[in-house]
């Protein structure tokens, strides 16, 4: 068993999360920047919040996980992708642990880490998996070593859509649940750009006519509702091709998004035409946090991924399908075996 601390800084929220490889999660602490009403993250900002709080959550997550620096077996952190100001945050924070304490420094894409901690809390095996996060939106599958990418947005992110047209509307973040809201007393489904190509999704003309129409003085309730509504149904849409094209037997919802109550009913009506078991992270560990890098770090760790301080530069723009998973075979080989305890 290897003991892992993990940092999360990929964007609004630095987090440190303690975990073992076979599912305990030790402690989970996680400070969000939160914008001014009307305003995106901007990505200093962000670091310097990350900067203000992180001795304080690394002695919290410790404390409560009732272990000192030299139990840990590794320290891991949140590699890329996200917003290179506060990565780096993240990344001199975790070298600094590596360095001081002689422990391993292990590398984790942060969409993966949304993935494998949800797989741990659902006990989905081998999942399609739909990324729905703040930085992401892709539908994926594991496949000889890597998770394959089954269709992605072409531009802006599910999450970044809806957050943008709460921030034109005076919401704070986040904006997904306040659009939600709002679309729930719509009356009218106006329509809108679907744009599905292939297996791929656009949703900047979607953010776009939407606000036009706002302009143009239609019921902001009635364009949340259209809004939302297409926005979904195109995640659908794609999602159940891939189903079909890939023979998975399971559905997995993770990242930030995934705790959507409207896209919950939607992906439930999926799973049940295709017979497929369907999973969903729990809200807490639904957006970016700690515990999942710490996890994931404990799972790349006990298969050797290691990066020496020296070459640890963050990547921005790191792709999912770039990163080896060699856990993953493992894990369905039976060699790793996991069960989620929440012990704090
Ligand atoms: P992440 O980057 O994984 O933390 O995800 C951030 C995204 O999750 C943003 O687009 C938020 O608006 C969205 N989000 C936050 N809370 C909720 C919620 N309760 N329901 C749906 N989406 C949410
Ligand atoms: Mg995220």
């Amino acid at each position: 068993m290897v003991l892992v601390l993990g940092i999360e800084s990929t964007a609004h929220t630095f987090g440190v999360g303690i975990a073992t490889d076979d599912g305990a999660i030790l402690a989970n602490v996680n400070d969000t920047y939160t914008p001014p009403p009307g305003k995106g993250i901007h990505p200093r900002e962000a670091a310097e919040h990350h900067v203000r709080v992180a001795p304080r959550l690394i002695e919290k997550a410790l404390s409560t996980a009732r272990v000192s620096l030299r139990d840990v077996d590794a320290v891991a952190f949140s590699q890329g992708p996200g917003l290179g100001p506060a990565l780096r945050v993240g990344a001199t924070v975790a070298r600094a642990l590596s360095v001081k304490f002689g422990k391993p420094l292990v590398p984790v894409h942060h969409g993966i880490a949304h993935v494998e901690i949800a797989k741990l809390v659902t006990e989905l095996k081998d999942p399609l998996v739909v990324l729905i996060s703040g930085g992401h939106t892709m539908v994926l599958a594991y496949s000889d070593g890597r998770y394959r990418v089954f269709g992605e947005t072409l531009d802006i992110t599910i999450g970044n859509c809806l957050d943008m047209f709460a921030r034109e509307l005076g919401f704070d973040m986040p904006g997904v649940p306040k659009i939600e809201e709002l679309a729930r007393k719509g009356r009218r489904y106006i329509p809108l750009p679907y744009t599905v190509i292939g297996q791929d999704l656009s949703y900047s003309g979607l953010l776009t006519r939407a606000l036009q129409l706002v302009r143009e003085g239609y019921p902001v309730e009635d364009v949340a509702l259209s809004l939302v509504e297409t926005a979904y149904y195109m995640l659908a849409e794609v999602t159940e091709r891939a189903l079909v094209s890939t023979g998975k037997r399971e559905l997995l919802v993770t990242g930030g998004v995934a705790r959507s109550k409207r896209l919950r009913e939607i992906f439930n009506v999926v799973a049940e035409d295709y017979e497929v078991s369907l999973g969903f992270v729990t809200d807490e560990l639904a957006g970016d946090n700690g515990a999942m890098i710490a996890f994931t770090g404990a799972l790349a760790y006990r298969c050797g991924v290691t990066i020496p301080v020296e070459e640890s530069y963050v990547r921005q723009r790191w792709r999912i399908d770039e990163v080896d998973v060699p856990w993953v075979e493992k894990i369905l080989r039976g060699e790793i075996r996991f069960k989620f305890r929440k012990m704090y």
